[in-house]
């Protein structure tokens, strides 16, 4: 669909991530001429699944899957080139032609040997002290970020510049390897066989770092881009343009259920930031959200639940919905749906409207519960908190409702859905205060329904 006016629409998680954005931005990327990433690195994990076949994407935007697509990787990214050339490749191999359609913001901070470094040396020594672990993915997101915020970053900009980027590896190295040093008498910590090749006495080489590097450059040359430039000048083409959440709203580095979060803004507004657009061209934002509730990692959930025992809701929904990570493997914490953390959700992002994936995964459930607030030290509230420790001490209140015995798998048309299926999305939205636009049935691209499409204008 060509709207023909230049449509922009934002896609972010709603929850902790894994709300199955990807298989909603590979659907409304049919009605976009490019697809934007502006946040997080190569720890996102879409699985989209074309004609039967899963493909697993880290940082590369899924619109890659389409022909004709423009994808973008914003500023607001950081780039490591290795995992990038590593997806790039595969994809390649798959028949899907990349280098002619991905273009990569010269503005983007690069993740380095020595940022994974520190993130393992980093979250083992956490775990050493208390058992509090933040539950990284270990790829160095979280110490590139750092780096740039520190204006020590090393950017995609300078790889053009051999001599100026080799000035600041070793300034940036020299900081490091102290810090690492200081890690290594405390404890001892296993890198792994990756990133052997660039330590040696507990420290990370100049030498194979540059190298590789400067290898990358080459390769990345020919993709380096003024993102922020190009997307403006699409817009006013009349292109649409689909921003792209990776991560979760309860991720985000300020509004979420910190210090268990991400390292950068998963909110809506940042796409503009991330990708340098102005925030007034983001038309419509779209909040994904799972029919219920998943979490990675550790940090607070209310309302988890008995997830690994057996003929309980929450083993249900992490059986029937498959609730493993795509990056890490890790088996993510299952629990009811809460509106109440929908709520801060929705006014955090300025949600336009809902998308419910996964509704499928509750059939046979004969009873299902809703958060709609909580009790905190005596009260009752209907948001969820900002502290992360009064989120821990939260007691879900929950109203409940029927269930339904029927099939939804495949189900395109909201009015054959089951009656209380209906009612189940009808009280979402009265708690939310969000209207649902659209319904996911099954991870297929054509198991959708459609009550209001995003590009659409108003
Ligand atoms: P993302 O990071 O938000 O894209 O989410 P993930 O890809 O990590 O996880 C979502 C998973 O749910 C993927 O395996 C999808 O194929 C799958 N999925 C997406 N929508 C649906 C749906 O409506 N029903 C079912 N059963 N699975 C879905």
């Amino acid at each position: 669909m060509n709207t023909g006016n230049g449509r922009n629409v934002v896609v972010v998680g709603t929850q902790w991530g894994d709300e199955g954005k990807g298989k909603l931005v590979d659907w409304l990327t049919e009605s976009a001429h490019g697809v934007v990433r502006f946040q997080g690195g190569h720890n996102a994990g879409h699985t989209l699944v074309i004609n039967g076949q899963k493909t697993a994407l880290h940082l590369i935007p899924s619109g890659i899957m389409r022909p004709g697509v423009t994808c973008y990787i914003g500023n607001g990214v950081v780039l490591s080139c290795a995992k990038l050339l590593e997806e790039a490749e595969g994809l390649e191999r798959a028949g899907v032609r990349v280098r002619e359609r991905l273009r990569i913001s010269q503005a983007c901070p690069l993740i380095l040997p020595v940022h994974a470094v520190l993130d393992l040396a980093r979250e083992a020594r956490r775990g050493a002290q208390d058992g509090q672990k933040i539950g990284t993915t270990g790829r160095g997101i979280g110490p590139a970020y750092e780096d740039k915020v520190a204006r020590r970053a090393l950017r995609v900009q300078d790889l053009r510049h051999p001599e100026r980027f080799a000035t600041k590896l070793r300034e940036l190295l020299a900081l490091h390897n102290q810090t690492l040093l200081g890690f290594l008498e405390a404890a001892r910590i296993d890198f792994g066989d990756a990133l052997a090749p660039y330590l040696k006495n507990g420290a990370v080489q100049f030498e194979p770092v540059y190298e590789e590097a400067m290898r990358h450059a080459r390769a990345i040359e020919p993709m380096m881009a003024d993102v922020s430039r190009e997307l403006n000048e699409a817009s006013r083409g009349g292109a649409n343009l689909l921003f792209e959440g990776a991560q979760g709203t309860l991720l985000d580095v300020d509004h979420g259920t910190y210090p268990f979060v991400t390292s950068s803004n998963c909110v809506a507004g940042n796409a503009a930031a991330g990708a340098g657009v102005g925030p007034g061209a983001l038309h419509y934002i779209l909040g994904i959200a799972k029919a219920y509730c998943t979490r990675v990692g550790g940090g607070p959930f209310p309302t988890e639940l008995a997830w690994e025992t057996p003929g309980t809701p929450g083993y249900h929904m992490s059986t029937v919905g498959a609730e493993k990570g795509v990056t890490t493997g890790r088996s993510r914490r299952c629990g009811w749906f809460d509106a109440a953390l929908l709520k801060r959700s929705a006014q955090v992002n300025g949600l336009s409207g809902l998308c419910i994936t996964k509704l499928d995964v509750l059939d046979g459930l004969p009873t299902l519960q809703l958060g709609i607030g909580y009790e905190l030290d005596g009260a009752r509230i209907d948001i969820l908190p900002l502290d992360a420790d009064d989120i821990a001490r939260c007691k879900p209140v929950y109203e409940t409702l029927d269930g339904w015995s029927q099939s939804t798998v495949g189900v395109t048309r909201y009015e054959q859905l089951p009656g209380n299926a209906q009612r189940y999305l009808q009280r979402v939205e009265q708690l939310t205060g969000v209207p649902i636009h659209i319904v996911s049935t099954s991870p297929d691209r054509e198991h959708t329904i459609t009550v209001r499409h995003p590009f659409l204008a108003d």
